[in-house]
C-alpha cells in the first residue's frame, strides 16, 4: 500500500552530501517527494509503497554519507500527494536553528588524485574540493548550509562546474564550495610590504620553497587562520621565528609531507599513526628518536607536535621534497588569538614574516590546529580544535553546564557544538 512519510533527520547532515544521498537513495527505492535542508536539518517528503518506505528509512541511519553523524530521525505519517517524482527542494529556514556545520577536514583521496593529475582540470588548484571533504566550518557563515551561506557566495560557479553541481552521479553535486581555476578563489604570493610578487600556482610554489630554504619566514593562509612557517632544520631560521614572535620556549609545532619521514626521527605508535592519517588531521604529540630539526623547535623537551598536510597546496609544497620538515606555528603573537583576516594578517604578522601567502576567500570562523597525545594508546585532546569543531559531544542535557564550565576555565572551543 502506498504511504506518504514527513521525515525529519538532525545531526550533522548539512554540508556532508546528504541531499544527494537521500536523492540517490530514493531513486534506487522508486521513492516519490523531495529533500530539504531547514535550519533544523533535513526535511523528507517520502511517498512510495510501504516496503519500499521501510527499505528508504533503514538505509538512511545505515548508509549515511562518511562525514554526516545522525542524531534523529523523526516520522510522521500524512496525507497522499501523489507526487511524480523525487527532487531536491530549496532550503528553507524555519524558526528553531538547532542544525550543525561539520567540520573542516582533509582533502580526500579523490580530489587528491585529480589535484597531481596534469589531465584534470582541477590540476594543482588549491581549492579542489567535494561533497566528501574541505572546508566547512571555516566558510560557513549561517543555516541552511548553502553556498549563499558561506564564503563562496561572491564566485559564481563556471559552466563546467555548474554541470557537475546538477549531476546528481557526480562526486560534486550539491558541494556548495566547488570551484576551479576559471571561477573559484585564488592564491597570491607577496612581500610582506604588500608587493605581489606572484598569482600563478606554479611560480608560488617554488618560490616559496626556495624561500623556506633560504632561511625565510612565510606566513601561509590555511584552513582557519595563517600558519608561521620557516625550515626546521634551518637553526637560524628557527632562532629568527623565536625572536620575532617573541616566543622564547613554546615549542612549534612541526609539519612534514609524508609519514616515513616522521618514523625516521620519531616514534610512532599504530595509534598515534591511525590519529596522524585521520581526516581530522591534528597535531600529535611524539617522542624523539633522532635529532633531525632544530634544537629550537622544542628547547629541552624531548617531546614534539608533528601534523601531515591537509590542505592541497600543503600537499603540492611536500611533494618538491620528501625530506623537508617545516615549523608550521599558528600566526600569531604570543598569546594572541591566530590570526585569520588579511588586513590584520599584513599588520600583525607583517614583522614577522618576509613572505606571505595568501588568497581571495574569507575565512569566516577561526580555529587553530587540534593537539592530541597518546598514553597508553589512548587519545587525549590538548586542544580540541580545527577538524573536530563544532562536531558535539553528545552529553545528557544536565551535565552539559559541566562542559561549558570547562570550556570557560580552558578558554578553548572544547565541546559546543555551534547552535545557531
Ligand atoms: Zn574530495
Ligand atoms: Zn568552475
Amino acid at each position: 500500500m502506498k504511504k506518504h512519510f514527513h521525515i525529519k533527520v538532525n545531526g550533522i547532515v548539512q554540508g556532508v552530501g546528504f541531499r544527494p544521498f537521500i536523492y540517490r537513495l530514493a531513486l534506487e527505492n522508486n521513492i516519490k517527494g523531495y529533500v530539504l535542508n531547514d535550519t533544523e536539518g533535513v526535511t523528507i517528503e517520502a511517498e512510495g509503497e510501504e516496503e519500499a518506505l521501510e527499505k528508504f528509512i533503514k538505509a538512511i541511519k545505515k548508509k549515511s554519507p562518511p562525514l554526516a553523524i545522525v542524531q534523529e530521525i523523526k516520522i510522521e505519517e500524512r496525507k497522499i500527494n501523489h507526487f511524480k517524482n523525487f527532487w531536491i527542494e530549496k532550503s528553507k529556514a524555519t524558526d528553531k536553528k538547532t542544525t550543525f556545520i561539520p567540520p573542516d577536514t582533509n582533502i580526500c583521496k579523490d580530489c587528491l588524485r585529480e589535484f597531481f593529475d596534469p589531465k584534470n582540470r582541477r590540476y594543482h588548484y588549491p581549492f579542489i574540493v567535494c561533497t566528501y571533504c574541505g572546508p566547512r566550518f571555516s566558510i560557513v557563515k549561517d543555516i541552511p548550509y548553502d553556498r549563499d551561506n558561506t564564503a563562496m557566495a561572491e564566485f559564481s560557479m563556471c559552466p563546467f562546474c555548474q554541470k557537475e553541481y546538477e549531476d546528481p552521479l557526480d562526486r560534486r553535486f550539491h558541494t556548495q564550495p566547488t570551484a576551479c581555476p576559471v571561477c573559484g578563489p585564488h592564491l597570491f604570493l607577496y612581500k610582506n610590504d604588500k608587493t605581489l610578487i606572484s598569482e600563478d600556482i606554479e611560480e608560488i610554489v617554488k618560490k616559496v620553497y626556495k624561500y623556506l630554504k633560504a632561511g625565510h619566514i612565510i606566513a601561509i593562509k590555511g584552513v582557519g587562520g595563517y600558519h608561521l612557517a620557516c625550515d626546521a632544520t634551518n637553526e637560524e631560521a628557527v632562532l629568527k621565528l623565536r625572536e620575532r614572535k617573541r616566543r622564547p620556549f613554546k615549542p612549534f609545532a612541526l609539519m612534514t609531507g609524508f609519514i616515513e619521514k616522521i618514523e625516521e626521527f620519531l616514534n610512532v605508535s599504530p595509534k598515534e599513526r591511525e590519529i596522524l592519517l585521520s581526516k581530522e588531521r591534528p597535531i600529535v604529540i611524539l617522542k624523539e628518536k633522532k635529532s633531525q630539526v632544530s634544537k629550537y623547535v622544542a628547547p629541552d623537551l624531548t617531546y614534539i607536535g608533528i601534523m601531515l598536510p591537509y590542505t592541497p597546496f600543503q600537499y603540492l609544497l611536500f611533494s618538491l621534497d620528501k625530506d623537508l620538515i617545516l615549523v608550521m606555528t599558528s600566526g600569531n603573537l604570543s598569546d594572541e588569538p591566530i590570526c585569520f583576516r588579511d588586513e590584520e594578517a599584513f599588520e600583525r604578522l607583517g614583522h614577522i614574516a618576509d613572505y606571505f601567502v595568501t588568497y581571495n576567500r574569507e575565512i569566516v570562523a577561526h580555529s587553530d590546529d587540534s593537539v592530541i597525545f597518546v598514553i597508553n594508546e589512548k587519545s587525549f585532546f590538548i586542544r580540541r580544535s580545527k577538524g573536530f569543531v563544532p562536531t558535539p559531544i553528545l552529553v545528557k542535557k544536565n551535565f552539559q553546564f559541566i562542559f561549558l564550565l570547562l570550556e570557560e576555565i580552558l578558554k578553548t572551543p572544547l565541546l559546543l557544538p555551534r547552535i545557531m
